[in-house]
């Protein structure tokens, strides 16, 4: 890197002696080129060979350059973000913050926790921020998770469990699911003394699937205490008469209980990488020992709180999910393709050759997300969008599939 580096200041200090870069980095290092070729006698953590790799929904960006489109010409419904946008209060907000960017962020975000922790009805110390709830999933890895241990998840679950898993050298054990549904008596059979953590979102990522009331009463009654039950409910604000989890944490009844949760789907933040985890206060504590001690941008802090207060542009939100997933829903069965009945913001649908299918809308500018990683080859997953964007996205698939 420094060799290059000063290949390049030494060429443009050459060519033009008044160029910039030699005032800034001062006369060129000379370095006598590696005698081995560069990274030969690193040796990277092992499990690094085989560690699950995320492929995320393609920005819009790189489609446009891809197929010679106009972003204004293509959706995206691939990343179940809010089709909204984000909340005008928000973006009020974080605009103020910006003549303050030279200085650093309050690394414990105390405005924010307390907001947050008045909301929720819970207490600061019950709350850790994270840069997406990505990260909270990541601190549970740093705080619990080494070789040999067990993480316990259910078949098609979200794709950075079983990643954060490998990252720390623990064994993950995946239970079937039963119909695309959590099988919490597998669940419950499958623990170990080795497991340390067990992740379950409901709604769950891709499937969209709700674990009941009683099989979720019965998974926070029965799962032993050694085992930290990471409940995700990164889509919970979706749901019309959720479980009051929280009360769970709040009565302290399950210490090894912590929720995770995001700005980036209902509150339409997904840019801003925003999530917190809610658990009891020691258990907040070792997370909070892992996290980088600036790792909430100004902006987030700000942002955030503003979209907090925004219920307008929440219930909006809200209504233009539910339409969008009665019409997803009742259009799908009307072309006769099979999907999971969905209570987040997206529907897995099946297509046949999934790979082809979203190939296709793609070309014609409508990014969905394959559902192959998710060994689910023959489904693609459908993120509900704005009217407008729900109907171009039938009309494609309409299309693409001949029907
Ligand atoms: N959990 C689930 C179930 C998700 O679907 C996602 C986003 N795809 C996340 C966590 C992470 O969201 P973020 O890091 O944007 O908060």
């Amino acid at each position: 890197m420094i060799a290059d580096g000063t290949a390049v200041v030494s060429r443009c200090v050459e060519q033009n002696p008044s160029c910039s870069l030699a005032v800034k980095f001062g006369s060129p290092l000379r370095l006598p080129p590696p005698p081995f070729p560069p990274m030969s006698s690193v040796v990277l953590n092992p499990q690094l060979a085989t560690l699950p790799v995320y492929i995320p929904g393609k920005p819009i960006d790189e489609v446009a350059r891809e197929h010679g489109l106009r972003p204004a010409d293509i959706i995206k419904l691939a990343s179940n973000e809010n089709p909204l946008g984000p909340s005008p209060m928000a973006l009020a907000a974080m605009a103020d913050v910006l003549k303050n960017l030279h200085l650093y962020p309050d690394g414990n975000s105390f405005h924010l926790k307390r907001k947050l922790a008045a909301k929720l009805g819970v207490e600061p110390a019950n709350l850790v921020l994270g840069s997406g709830s990505n990260e909270i999933i990541e601190f549970l890895g740093h705080a619990l998770l080494g070789a040999g241990d067990e993480v316990l998840v259910s078949e098609h679950c979200f794709a950075v469990y079983p990643i954060v898993a490998a990252l720390f050298g623990a064994k993950l054990v995946t239970v079937p699911a039963q119909g695309f549904h959590a099988d919490i008596e597998g669940l419950l059979r499958a623990v170990t003394p080795r497991t340390k953590l067990l992740f379950l979102a409901t709604p769950n990522n891709p499937t969209g699937t709700l674990t009941s009331r009683e099989d979720l009463s019965r998974l926070l009654a029965e799962v032993p205490p050694h085992v930290l039950i990471a409940l995700d409910e990164a889509y919970v604000e979706f749901l019309a008469d959720p479980l009051d989890s929280i009360a769970l944490v709040r009565s302290g009844v399950r210490p090894n209980l912590v929720l995770l949760r995001t700005f980036s789907k209902i509150f339409g933040l997904a840019g801003l990488r925003l999530g917190y985890g809610i658990g009891a206060p020691d258990m907040v504590a070792a997370l909070e020992k892992v996290r980088q001690p600036f790792n909430i941008n100004s902006i987030a802090q700000a942002g955030a709180l503003a979209a907090l207060d925004d219920t307008a542009h929440l219930d909006d939100t809200r209504a233009n999910n539910r339409r969008g997933l009665d019409l997803l829903h009742s259009e799908f069965a009307r072309l006769g393709l099979e999907f999971v009945e969905s209570h987040a913001n997206f529907v897995l649908v099946k297509v046949g050759d999934g790979a082809r299918v979203f190939s296709e809308l793609q070309k014609r500018g409508v990014i969905t997300r394959p559902m192959g990683s998710y060994r689910l080859p023959g489904w693609i997953r459908i993120s509900v969008g704005t009217p407008a964007e729900n109907d171009r996205c039938l009309a494609t698939l309409r299309e693409v599939l001949g029907r």
